[in-house]
């Protein structure tokens, strides 16, 4: 038996990168999956395909992470059509990076709303379902644990929130043995930050690896996490960087 036989899981942000690798993992190891995206359906259909291909049950939700009712609502489609809820990935992400004067009120607003207010929003959404031995997991980034140099002040502080974030729901839901976890990627070869891309040397650099991760890798700490053997692992921070923070 896979070891999440019979367990169903959202991933938001699951039609590309890190979010898509998740999802297959997920259902490799025998859970139904859910999906979000908001702009690419026909991606989204081929990841649903690619579950759909291990014999369990797929399907995508359009939800837009910026929108808070959207937010909260694909927790509850995605639990009603599934038959229930045993893990959220908390995975899709805004990356703005710039120069401390040249973000707009506008980036700001959107890049709490997508990487903090949502995954607080389906977090919340999803305490109301998730069963004992329930796993939350999110996606924060290596740069809440290290800044390599500038830029970066929008993105890092909206990921640091996820630490908070994350230690304040294992506190408030481990009582009912669900755990809440935290996962910092270092630079992951994908449409955000591709490993041929214009800043990619000096992010691969940055590692102790000196090369980028692949999103396969990722999925592979949240295939622990969201497991059994990860019971009494709840309110950590996991890297997957390649040394970026050591
Ligand atoms: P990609 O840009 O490659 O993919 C982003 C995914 O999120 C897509 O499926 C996209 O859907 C979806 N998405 C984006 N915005 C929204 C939104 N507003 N609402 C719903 N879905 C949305 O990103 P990555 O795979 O690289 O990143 C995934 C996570 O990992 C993010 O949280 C990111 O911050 C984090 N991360 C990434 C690193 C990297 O180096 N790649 C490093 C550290 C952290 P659609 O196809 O519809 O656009």
């Amino acid at each position: 038996m896979s070891s999440l036989s019979g367990k169903t899981a959202l991933v938001t942000g699951g039609s590309r990168g890190i979010g898509a690798a998740i999802a297959l993992r997920l259902a490799q190891e025998g859970a139904d999956v859910a999906i979000t995206y908001v702009r690419g359906e026909d991606a989204a259909r081929e990841v649903v395909a690619k579950i759909e291909a291990t014999g369990r049950r797929g399907f995508a939700i359009r939800a837009d992470a910026a929108d808070a009712g959207d937010a909260a609502g694909a927790v509850e489609r995605a639990a009603d059509d599934l038959g229930g809820l045993d893990i959220l990935v908390n995975n899709a992400g805004a990356g703005v990076i710039g120069p401390l004067e040249s973000l707009s009120l506008a980036d700001v607003d959107r890049v709490l709303a997508v990487n903090v207010r949502a995954a607080f929003l389906a977090s919340q959404a999803a305490a109301a379902r998730l069963p004992r031995g329930g796993r939350i997991v999110s996606i924060g980034s290596c740069m809440a644990k290290l800044v390599p140099g500038p830029g970066g002040t929008l993105y890092a502080t909206s990921k640091a929130a996820l630490i908070g974030l994350t230690k304040a729901l294992a506190r408030e839901l481990g009582e009912r043995g669900v755990t809440a976890n935290l996962v910092h990627p270092g630079p992951i070869d994908t449409d955000m930050n591709p490993a041929d891309g214009p800043y990619a040397a000096g992010q691969a650099a940055d590692t102790a690896l000196g090369r980028y991760g692949s999103a396969a890798e990722v999925a592979s700490m949240v295939a622990y996490l969201v497991g059994d053997e990860a019971a009494y692992v709840t309110g950590a921070e996991l890297s997957v960087d390649g040394g970026h923070a050591a």
